[in-house]
């Protein structure tokens, strides 16, 4: 199927619900849940009873061969709000590692159990980030070991949505640390598992409506048909993993940094396939960036000074102009990455890392001009840009930071290099 920007008649529908649910159900009380900083229950009630909060909605649209109906519904939902948008979003994410690393039985077993039923809803967390270091994850500390059938888990975890209070817990451990990544497990750590334990809720500048916490798990015993995937996959990858560890391939840089990394990477022929989740996140960006330049473009018309509209002067319209370029750029990028994962066709060139570079970029500086665009204005709570400005900080950090990101494009340079053309008395003089 080539590229193509027509929406479907589906997507136009998702787009508009979504759309709606957000203007309606999601804006009226974002402010309230960014001051309280609490879980907006309610909200994810609704959301689950509008079919926005449920794996059958990622089921579904995961199967979209276009892949443009996730950019879409995350793109809308987080123009709403991005701290409630995480918190509708999140046990998908976990979903999506539990579909990257379980067998179909595990799937089957633990995808509802990640969002409940609008009358009991539930929660699910990913918890890869550890306190001395998210981009590498290839050091992740947390152990796990085999005490005859079951597994122990020994470990703490740090800025993890939803983590303490989850009903699925999604751990990614390490089982062998001679393996390099491939010597690592991903577990469900059911809640009220003995030993799993939240430390504290993170006070946070944005995104403040998710529960983000710190947790300890301590000799936390589980079956072992928790361990995702099984005990045969796991010692199949140790020994590909031990033998390229001896065989002292060139140690990966950080660039798989993030909570959906290490659960992605069965080989490291599957690098590019971390990058299938970025696309998703970008479009949550590209929701933030909207948000703000639309604020911003309507007051600029609304707003006078010196006697006439200050979308007037091009010192604010200008600026408001590059940013209207730089959001479709970033979302054309997005949809193209989100696109090529659908295809399954390898991120060669890093279009994914590609796509959340750009839009968290252009999220942080879509805010932070529609603050100097509203003047004073912007600066305080009773307008929402201050709010989208602490939110959209969040994007250039989590799953992957733009120096991560950067890194993996820089990779991928190097890796399309040819330098057969250049002359080497230039560049090598001497
Ligand atoms: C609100 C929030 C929610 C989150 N949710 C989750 C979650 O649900 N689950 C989860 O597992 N994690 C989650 N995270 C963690 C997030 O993914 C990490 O914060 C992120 O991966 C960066 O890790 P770090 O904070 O340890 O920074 P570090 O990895 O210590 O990096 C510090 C700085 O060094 C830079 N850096 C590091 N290595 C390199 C390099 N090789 N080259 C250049 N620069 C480098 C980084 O870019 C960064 O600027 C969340 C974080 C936040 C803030």
């Amino acid at each position: 199927m080539s590229f193509a920007l027509d929406l479907t008649d589906e997507q136009l529908a998702l787009r508009d619900k979504a759309h709606a649910f957000a203007r309606e159900v999601i804006r009226p009380v974002a402010a309230e849940y960014d001051r309280a900083q609490e879980l907006p229950w309610p909200v994810l009630q609704e959301a689950a009873r509008h079919g926005l909060y449920g794996w059958e909605l990622y089921a579904q649209l995961s199967i979209d061969p276009t892949g443009l109906s996730l950019p879409i519904l995350m793109e809308e939902l987080f123009w709403g709000c991005a701290g409630i948008g995480l918190t509708i979003v999140l046990p998908a994410l976990a979903l999506a590692a539990i579909r990257q690393a379980a067998t179909d039985e595990q799937l089957v077993q633990w995808a509802p159990q990640c969002f409940g039923t609008p009358d009991d809803l539930k929660l699910a967390a990913l918890a890869v980030t550890e306190p001395s270091g998210g981009s590498d994850v290839r050091s992740i500390q947390t152990r796990a070991r085999q005490d005859g059938d079951d597994w122990v888990i020994d470990g703490h975890k740090v800025f993890i949505g939803n983590g303490g209070i989850a009903d699925v817990h999604v751990v990614v451990a390490t089982v062998d640390p001679d393996a390099g990544h491939r010597g690592q497990g991903v577990f469900i750590v059911p809640k009220g598992t003995p030993g799993l334990s939240m430390l504290r809720k993170l006070d946070k500048l944005g995104c403040r409506a998710s529960h983000t916490a710190e947790i300890v798990l301590e000799s936390c015993r589980l079956p072992g048909g928790y361990l995702l995937g099984g005990i045969e996959r796991l010692r199949e990858r140790i020994a590909r993993g031990r033998e390229a560890e001896q065989g002292q391939q060139p140690i990966v840089p950080a660039e798989e940094g993030g909570p959906a990394a290490a659960v992605q990477r069965r080989s490291s022929a599957a690098l590019g396939a971390f990058e299938r989740t970025r696309p998703m996140v970008a479009a949550q960006a590209i929701g933030i960036a909207r948000a703000a330049l639309e604020f911003a473009r309507d007051y600029a018309v609304g707003r006078a000074a010196f006697g006439a509209p200050i979308i007037e002067n091009q010192g604010i319209a200008f600026p408001l102009a590059d940013l209207a370029t730089d959001i479709d750029s970033a979302r054309l990028l997005t949809w193209r990455a989100a696109w090529m994962a659908a295809q399954r066709q390898p991120f060669e060139n890093a279009e994914g890392s590609m796509s959340k570079l750009k839009a968290s970029e252009v999220a942080v500086r879509a805010c932070e001009q529609a603050i100097q665009t509203m003047g004073g204005w912007g600066y305080v709570k009773d307008f929402p840009v201050e709010k989208w400005y602490r939110d959209a900080k969040l994007y250039t950090i989590f799953e992957g930071t733009s120096e991560i990101q950067r890194l993996v494009i820089g990779r991928a340079l190097r890796a399309q290099a040819n330098t057969d053309s250049l002359d080497q008395r230039m560049i090598n003089p001497q």
